[in-house]
């Protein structure tokens, strides 16, 4: 069993870190928020006063970031204190360049990283259930493996260091757009005098099934676990949403590759989010899409 700091108590972070500790592991936690630490303690996981305290003696130091200034940052504090052969693992959704950079920082230090983005969002992390998308060398990846094993059941490795991110923000892009032609087929098949159960019972078993007909149905009705069930309570907020589309855009803008598609989905829901519905599930995208 490894000992483990845990930087970054969030929605995402404190139940990963519960995970780490109902495997065993020994963890100590750190956030700057005194809230995050308090409901740390709540649930058993072991804090930390500052983040040189949380990685002392650590094997293994896992970051939980929301964006990649805060991971750099933490990153350059770290790699100070870290002794001579810790894993560092960032799970925090960054974009790729940032990510590269994090590597780059414990270049030469006889520290061993890997980026690590997840996808599940906070069920999948109290579950245990989240996929993770690991960048890094090969020695990395079979250091982190029992690790992630313990908050996640699919852990792929993508390449070097930064393709973790690489492969979160296209598959987040696909998940982006595929919601907004679910949406606008919903909104069509009304028009059309459709029910919800025929267009779903049709397109659920046909070529136009993906994740977010047959998991985030839009509309009310054929998949009860949907958040459109619960008046588009996340799920997954417009706002993350958002966050990864720009990455995706920033992504294709530095390597020249071409997103139309993806640029649209992060334009509407720019306007989503400009309209104040950032904090509800990214399905309810429809009734912006429904009034044009
Ligand atoms: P969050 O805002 O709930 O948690 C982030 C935590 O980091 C906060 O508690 C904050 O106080 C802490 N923090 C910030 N700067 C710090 C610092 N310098 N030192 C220590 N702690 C610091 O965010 P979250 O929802 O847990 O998401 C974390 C990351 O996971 C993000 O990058 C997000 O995009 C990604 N992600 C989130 C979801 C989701 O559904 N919430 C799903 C997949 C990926």
């Amino acid at each position: 069993m490894a000992t483990i700091a845990f930087i970054g108590l969030g929605n995402m972070g404190l139940p990963m870190a519960g995970n780490l500790v109902r495997a065993g592991h020994q963890v100590r936690g750190f956030d700057l928020a005194a809230e995050a630490r308090a409901a740390a303690q709540d649930l058993a996981v072991p804090v930390a006063n500052t983040l040189v305290e949380a990685c002392d003696e650590a094997d293994v130091i896992i970051t939980m970031l929301p964006a990649g200034r805060h991971v750099l940052t933490v990153w350059a504090e770290l790699i100070e204190t870290a002794g001579p052969g810790t894993l560092l693992i960032d799970c925090s959704t960054i974009d790729v360049d940032s990510a590269r950079k994090a590597h780059l920082l414990a270049e030469g230090k006889s520290l061993v990283t890997l980026d690590a983005p997840v996808s599940g969002g906070t069920g999948g992390a109290a579950a245990g259930t989240l996929t993770f998308m690991a960048g890094g060398s090969e020695e990395a990846f079979q250091r982190a493996l029992p690790v992630l094993e313990a908050m996640g059941k699919k852990i792929v490795h993508c390449g070097a260091a930064g393709a973790g991110q690489a492969a979160k923000i296209c598959n987040n892009m696909i998940l982006g757009i595929s919601m907004i032609g679910v949406c606008e087929a919903f909104a069509l098949g009304e028009k059309l005098g459709l029910s919800h159960q025929a267009l779903f019972d049709v397109a659920s078993t046909s070529s136009g099934q993906c994740w977010s007909l047959t998991s985030y149905c839009p509309v009310p009705g054929p998949v009860p676990a949907s958040p459109a069930n619960r008046d588009y309570r996340p799920g997954f907020a417009a706002a993350l949403m958002l966050k990864d589309l720009r990455l995706a855009r920033e992504a294709a803008l530095a390597s020249g590759a071409e997103t139309p598609l993806g640029d649209h989905a992060a334009r509407l829901y720019e306007r989503f989010d400009e309209d104040g519905y950032g904090s509800r599930d990214f399905s309810a995208i429809i009734e912006m899409l429904r009034h044009g």
